[in-house]
């Protein structure tokens, strides 16, 4: 038997083992937005965090300050108010002062901005049409919220407002509903989870 480690990111080292080929997928499809975002710098001369800002602006406009826009992409508020910055500079976005706290700004975009956010959104879309090809889809749903949630448990990504990691979720023996929302009441089909959820509230932890 060898002595050498095993590597997940071998890609000739799997063999049978089909967590090492979700992970090394995983991997591989962890470029798909890098090298979008780095193609579209090239066209807008935007960095590929100020295309994620102002995305996220307009279609999260309730994230219109610098810290909630850190928290959600994991940032420092420091590194996310440089890019606001420069938006702000290329008239990307407005910002006004908060009504209850004069030091802290509300965020939003402008006509241009709004125009660009959509025009970089559209390539997920693109992507759309690939998964929507995909046989099983409700299943790779239900797998990506259960491993995205065991991740942000153990800290490796942002809190997401997904019914996987709500309190209000409850699994539930019935095959063709396996969950339930006890805010909302009702039972949840695969096809009924959500992946951002106004009404989500996190588990309590320890
Ligand atoms: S409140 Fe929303 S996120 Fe929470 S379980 Fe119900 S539907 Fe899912």
């Amino acid at each position: 038997m060898s002595d050498l480690p095993y590597f997940v990111l071998d890609p000739t080292a799997h063999q049978e083992d089909t967590a090492s080929k979700i992970v090394f997928s995983l991997e591989r499809l962890s470029h798909l937005f890098r090298i979008h975002w780095w193609e579209q710098n090239k066209e807008t001369d935007l960095s590929p965090l100020q295309m994620q800002i102002l995305i996220a602006l307009r279609f999260q406009p309730q994230l219109h300050a610098v810290s909630t826009i850190a928290r959600y992409l994991e940032l420092t508020e420091a590194t996310v108010s440089d890019a606001v910055r420069v938006l702000n500079q290329k008239a990307y976005l407005e910002k006004r002062p908060s009504p209850e706290d004069a030091r802290r700004h509300i965020l939003s975009l402008t006509p241009t901005g709004t125009q660009m956010a959509e025009r970089l959104a559209l390539f997920a879309n693109q992507i759309q049409a690939f998964v929507e090809t995909l046989p099983h889809q409700g299943t790779v749903l239900e797998s990506l919220l259960l491993l995205m949630a065991s991740l942000q448990q153990n800290g490796f990504i942002p809190l997401q407002q997904m019914c996987t990691t709500c309190r209000h979720f409850q699994r539930v023996a019935n095959g063709s509903q396996p969950y339930y929302c006890r805010l909302l009441d009702q039972p949840l089909a695969i096809h009924n989870l959500r992946v951002h959820c106004p009404e989500h509230e996190a588990e309590a932890t320890g």
